[in-house]
């Protein structure tokens, strides 16, 4: 059952757009089941949103994707995540970068840091850390990062995060206005100036 939900997932991704095989064998290979809440866990491969608890959410399946595929994340590079949440997406990009690279999550409500780490056990990514801090901070003592993914809204960009980015790296968030976001996608230059394009809009939690 969750099988036949997880190939009709996939398929539908494809159709709409998700056309990275690193992306795609990725959301294959990690058990949403293992991160939603256990009443939710029928509707693991459906492509929605579901709470988790303390007003969180864990992202849709597509959003995931969309944002992993505009990260362009390269085997061995060294991520880090703003809103660990349930780890589900933790785990997707720990797929995706390989054994040989390495996740940073940051999540700044404790019963979630713990949940998310129970559940990353659980499906047997044990080489992510996750973080209790406040993410607007970045991770100076981790820094820096080939590629950063932010999973909550905000309405600008964080310096701290720029900061620690590795020059070419590149970072993809949800940036706000009014109640929706664009998702933005920044490019740090060599020459350390960034390029930044807009993709689409879409709805977050609020990076508080
Ligand atoms: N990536 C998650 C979805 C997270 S929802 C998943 O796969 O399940 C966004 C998360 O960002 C929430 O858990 C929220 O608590 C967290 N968050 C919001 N503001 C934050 C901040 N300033 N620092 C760290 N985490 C933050």
């Amino acid at each position: 059952m969750l099988e036949a939900d997880k190939r009709r997932l996939l398929d539908a991704l494809k159709r709409q757009g998700i056309s990275n095989n690193r992306v795609l064998k990725a959301l294959e290979a990690v058990p949403r089941e293992l991160f939603v809440p256990a009443g939710q866990r029928q509707l693991s491969y459906h492509d929605h949103p579901l709470p988790i608890g303390w007003g969180q959410t864990i992202s849709q399946p597509f959003t995931v994707a969309y944002m992993a595929q505009l990260l362009d994340i390269q085997e061995g590079d060294r991520i880090l995540e703003i809103g660990c949440g349930s780890g589900y997406n933790a785990a997707v990009l720990q797929e995706i970068t390989g054994e040989t690279g390495q996740v940073f999550s940051i999540e700044r409500i404790p019963e979630l840091v713990q949940l998310a780490q129970e559940h990353l056990k659980e499906a047997g990514y044990r080489q992510i850390t996750v973080t209790e801090a406040d993410g607007k901070q970045g991770l100076s003592d981790h820094a820096p990062f080939d590629r950063i993914m932010v999973t909550a809204q905000g309405a600008q960009i964080p310096p701290a995060f720029v900061r620690d980015l590795q020059a070419g790296g590149v970072l993809v968030m949800p940036v706000s206005s009014g109640n929706s976001a664009r998702m933005v996608r920044l490019v740090k230059r060599k020459r350390g100036d960034h390029e930044i394009t807009s993709h689409g809009a879409f709805f977050f939690v609020p990076l508080v």
